[in-house]
């Protein structure tokens, strides 16, 4: 379905970052990755695809790697029709003990960054009448937790940025949406199950089922597979005017 189109997703060397990018490529886009850790790893599961891979290590922190990052995929990649903004990390911590440097960085590598990616796409997508413009966000777009503000802060920064650009879209054949996960089993999630059986004192299995079922009625996790099958909805024609909205996928999370 997507053979012959383009995409960048940033944060895709792990956790839904990297199955965003698996199921982009099973549907035939050449993909660019972005990311830290098991680089290779990542890119020889995308290659297994055969559509095309490439990387770029740019730090979302970084304005101008972010610039140089889109270029890089223009070029390499021929263009750029689907951008999947996912990069992000996490700290918790009470606003009064929160780390203002953590603050600055969770700001620019959840939110600043797609603002960024975004203002260096769209153009060419609109030049070209077609993109697709797919933005993580969270269920902390949509309601809070205490000791995560600044997380909280940035997801529901980026649903406002959804909604705002794809307005500015609305008349072409650029969409803009959110997708928001409630709890998924990444690594970014893994640490603060350690964190909640080291302050508890219990083992992996009941710190499991006390932070899902603090929150997520379904007592399961959500899969980065079934958030990719979203994401590649949103890339169909079924999905040309889906615009603008922050698609909870969270086990009922904010139906409570
Ligand atoms: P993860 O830790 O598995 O993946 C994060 C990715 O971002 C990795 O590829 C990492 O290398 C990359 N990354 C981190 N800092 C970066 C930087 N400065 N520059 C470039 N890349 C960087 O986490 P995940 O759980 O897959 O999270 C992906 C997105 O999904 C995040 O935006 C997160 O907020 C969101 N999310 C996750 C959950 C969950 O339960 N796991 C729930 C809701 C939303």
């Amino acid at each position: 379905m997507l053979k012959g189109k383009t995409a960048l997703v940033t944060g895709s060397t792990s956790g839904i970052g990297l199955g965003m990018a698996l199921a982009l490529a099973r549907n035939g886009a050449r993909v660019m990755l972005n990311g830290f850790g098991d680089i290779e790893g990542a890119k020889s599961q995308v290659r297994a695809f055969d559509s095309g891979v490439t990387y770029h290590g740019a730090d979302m922190s970084k304005p101008a790697e972010i610039e140089d990052m889109v270029r890089a995929c223009q070029k390499e990649l021929g263009g750029l029709d689907i951008l999947v903004n996912n990069a992000g990390i996490q700290h918790v911590a009470n606003v009064e003990d929160f780390p203002p440097e953590r603050w600055d960085a969770i700001i620019a590598i959840n939110l600043s960054s797609a603002f960024h990616t975004m203002r260096m796409a769209l153009p060419g997508m609109k030049q070209r009448n077609w993109g697709r413009v797919i933005n993580v966000a969270s269920a902390h777009g949509l309601v809070a937790s205490a000791a995560k503000s600044a997380y909280v802060a940035a997801k529901h920064g980026i649903v406002g940025l959804t909604k705002s650009a794809a307005l500015e879209c609305a008349t072409t054949g650029v969409t803009v949406n959110a997708i928001c996960p409630g709890w998924v089993l990444t690594p970014l999630v893994q640490k603060q199950v350690d964190a909640r059986a080291a302050k508890d004192g219990v083992d992996n299995a009941e710190a499991t089922r006390r932070l899902l079922g603090e929150k997520q009625p379904s007592m399961t996790f959500v899969t980065p597979e079934q958030l990719a099958e979203l994401a590649i909805f949103m890339c169909s024609p079924a999905g040309d005017n889906v615009r603008g909205v922050a698609w909870n996928v969270d086990g009922g999370w904010v139906a409570q």
